[in-house]
Formats: structure tokens, sequence, C-alpha cells
């Protein structure tokens, strides 16, 4: 059907000889929709790779990159600036928490990570604290796939195989079926489990061993786990107890998913460093950034001699003016259409609502929410565990819907620029294509018994 070969591309997080027998292409995107090659309309419930938050195919953003692109494409970002990259760094200020006024641009969530990784230890040395080095991730965390990032990994396909730091310790995953399910917004349960948990790793590693905690808000990539009651207050709190850096990984909470424009101001909590990208310029170019608490850029900056960089890390793409561009154009679309917000306000009421009109699926064990991200978690019964995910997951492609697959729970995160109506139809095609697939595995499951 392609003019091209598949063969060059090796592609990422892909079972790259599966998809030669099999090719998913799109060819077109428009506001909440992809577009086969044949042309079959395919509603996106996952916002491309939490990336398209404000749908696709937005004229304004586009524009802003061709006349950027125009003006001026490409300076070094290294002892050099373009004006967009200030304006946005300014622009995106007036959303952060207020003690957070810096922000590090990079390409990508997992440039955004490790460089985290290196400002906090980096801090560390500069207050004297040198002895501070390790740090404490959390299970099914995903942190990007750079050596820092994947060191914090607790998903242990992405961590096995590859060189890691030793350094860290794992605070216990937040998912908990048994207690929680079927919470709609935050979960009752877990809170005083992770609080143990890192009372432990204290006593068994010394404060003064620890240089920060890596969190994702909401855990995304381990399957959409929103935190439970005073999850993320009491981190903060046994943080700053113990002297701890609290890294907040907001890849795929940041620019409005939770219902704010971060999950930080959407719970009032505020991390020392804060990792974003995807949504960040509604996907269209790549662009990551660390937001950084002002006192520890200044007290890196008060440490270092006024002769050289305060920090020896950067990438030759960072900020640059045509990502910056997007980004600019991007912020007016979300402040204009009060997309950082609709996750907390009718829309999102809506579709927690919608969402939870599942529950009467059969083998459907829980449903989660927060914002306009949500999840569906089936019981898979006399099949393997992890494999009713990609069947459903499947069938929803062929009936029009892209949702994603994590084992056996179906993650959705739609554009919150998405309608009522593409709600409902989202609702339809996914029920559509769970009453489809589990129908048939009732039937193969009698055929074989
Ligand atoms: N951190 C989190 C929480 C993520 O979900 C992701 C990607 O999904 C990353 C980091 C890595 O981002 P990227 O794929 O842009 O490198």
């Amino acid at each position: 059907m392609t003019d091209y070969s598949l063969e060059n591309w090796w592609q990422p997080f892909t079972n790259v000889r599966a998809f030669r027998d099999n090719p998913r292409i799109f060819t077109r995107a428009d506001g909440t929709f992809l577009y086969k090659e044949d042309g079959q309309d395919v509603l996106d419930i996952t916002a491309g790779l939490w990336c398209c938050n404000i749908g696709h195919g937005r004229k304004e953003v586009a524009d802003a990159v061709h006349a950027q692109l125009m003006e001026i494409d490409f300076a070094p970002p290294f002892q050099f600036g373009t004006p967009p990259a200030f304006k946005f760094a300014e622009r995106l200020m007036q959303h952060t928490p207020a003690d957070i006024n810096r922000i590090f641009f990079t390409n990508s969530g997992s440039e955004a990570v490790d460089t985290a990784l290196k400002i906090a230890h980096l801090y560390q040395h500069a207050r004297g604290k040198g002895s501070k080095s390790r740090f404490i991730s959390r299970e099914h965390g995903y942190h990007g796939v750079n050596v820092g990032g994947t060191s914090m990994q607790g998903l242990p396909s992405n961590r096995h195989g590859f060189p890691v730091l030793e350094q860290v310790d794992f605070l216990p995953g937040m998912l908990d079926i048994e207690r929680n399910a079927f919470s709609r917004g935050l979960p009752e349960h877990g809170t005083q489990e992770m609080a143990d948990a890192f009372e432990q790793i204290i006593a068994l590693r010394g404060a003064n061993s620890i240089c920060a905690v890596i969190v994702e808000p909401v855990s995304g990539a381990g399957g959409m786990v929103p935190p439970p009651k005073g999850y993320l207050e009491k981190i903060r709190e046994l943080c700053d107890e113990h002297d701890i850096l609290l890294i907040f990984d907001e890849v795929i909470t940041g620019f409005g998913r939770t219902g704010s424009a971060f999950a930080s101001t959407r719970f009032g909590v505020t991390p020392d460093l804060m990792t974003s990208a995807k949504a960040i310029n509604g996907g269209t170019v790549p662009m990551g950034g660390v937001f950084v608490r002002d006192e520890i850029q200044q007290t890196i900056f008060d440490h270092t001699p006024t002769n050289v960089p305060e920090f020896f890390h950067g990438n030759t793409y960072a900020g640059t003016p045509v990502a910056a561009a997007a980004g600019l154009a991007a912020l007016d679309i979300y402040e204009r259409e009060g997309l950082f917000t609709c996750g907390s306000e009718a829309k999102g009421q809506y579709w927690e609502d919608a969402l939870h009109s599942l529950s009467d699926l059969p083998q459907v064990i829980d449903i989660r929410n927060i914002g306009i991200l949500g999840a569906v978690s089936f019981d898979p019964q006399h099949l393997p565990a992890k494999s009713l995910g990609p069947k459903i997951h499947q069938r929803c492609l062929d009936n029009g819907l892209l949702c994603r697959a994590v084992g056996d729970h179906m993650v959705m995160s739609p554009p919150l620029s998405i309608s009522h109506e593409e709600i409902d139809l989202f609702i339809e095609r996914f029920r559509k294509s769970v009453t489809e697939v589990l129908g048939e595995v009732k039937v193969s499951a009698v055929a074989s018994a």
C-alpha cells in the first residue's frame, strides 16, 4: 500500500517485525481525529502521546512556526539567545507555582528528567551537601529513556539490559485496585504506605545521603494512577523534614491534563524542580524543559565563579526560536479556550461521568479519573495477564478509536479541546470494541473447554 520502505526506520517502543506485517500509518490529523491511509477517521483519545492537548492541526501554531522560520530559524543557544525563548519562558511563569520562575529548556521529557537530576546534584554540592547523592523514585514510575531516567524507572522492562545508576530506592506503586476501585478523582488509600516506605528508606540510607525524590504526580505510563488523598502533600512534608529535594515529573501532567496548568498547581504542592515536555507547545515541535525554583538557581549561581557558565550542560536545540514560537501560539490557545482548567470544570465532570458509565461492562475491575484523564482496568480472567489490553486496543483501532493499552489497563488522555459529542463518540466506540472482544474471547474459551 505504501510507496516507501518500512525497513529503514527503527521505530521507538515498537514491535517492528509485527508492524511490518501490519503497518499502522496515519496520514492526516485534524481536531480530535487522526486519519488512516484509507481515509478512516480515528478518534484520538490519547492526544497523540499526551502531546496534542490543544487538538491537532491548529492553524495558529502552524502560522507562528512558519513566520518564525522566515524571521530567524536558528541561532546557537550556547552564549546567545533569541527573543521567542525568553518571551515563552516569561509567559510560562504566569502559570507556575509562585516560587518557580526559571526554566531550562530541553528537547524532550527524557532530557528534562536527566537535566533535573543533574541540577539537583549540582545544588546539593553548591550548598555544601555533596554527600546527598542518592535518589528515591517509585515502582511503576516512568521517567524517560536516558541513563538518569532509566535508572529512575520503576517499570522493569524499561530497565533490564541497560546501564543504570545504582543509588536509587523505590517507593511502592500507587495502584491499589483492591481498596481504591472505582474512585472518582483522588482515591482514599495509599498515603500512609508511601510515608512508611519513605521513612524506612531514610532509616536505611540516612537522610544525608539522599539528594532528591522524583515522582510523577499522577502515574502515567504505569497505568494512569492518581495519587491518593494527601499523598503529594505528605511527600512534600517528608522531603522538607529530611532536607531532600522534590522533583515532580510533569511530562504528562503538565499543560492542563489534571485540571490546572500543572498538577502542582492543581494540588497546591510546590516541588523544587518540575519537568515538562510533550504538550508544552501542543506536540508540534520537540521541546521540553525543567522548571526550577528560584532559590535553587540562585544557590548554584552564588557558588559559581562569575567568568564561567553556571551549568556545564545543555542541548543544541534547547529553546529554539521555532519551538518557542509554537509554544507562545499554543499558550494563546490554552489561555483563550480555558484548556488549563477545563478538566476541573464542567468538561471534567462530563468526562468523569462518561468514563464511569462504562462500569457495567463485563470484566471491568476499576475505572479511575482525574482532570481529562482516565483508565479502565480489565480482569483478563482465563486469558494470560496483559493479553486482553492489546486485543481491546487493536479492536478499538479497527473501530476508529485510538486509546492506549498498559497491560490490561486502557488509558485515555484525549485532547483537552475534545467536545462533549466526541466524548460520547468515544464511549460508543469503546463500548462496542470491548463488547466485541469479550464476546469473541468468551466463545473461544467455551470452545476450548
Ligand atoms: N517522564 C514522563 C512522566 C513521561 O511520561 C515521559 C514520556 O512519556 C517522559 C518522561 C519522557 O519524555 P520523552 O518521551 O519526551 O523523552
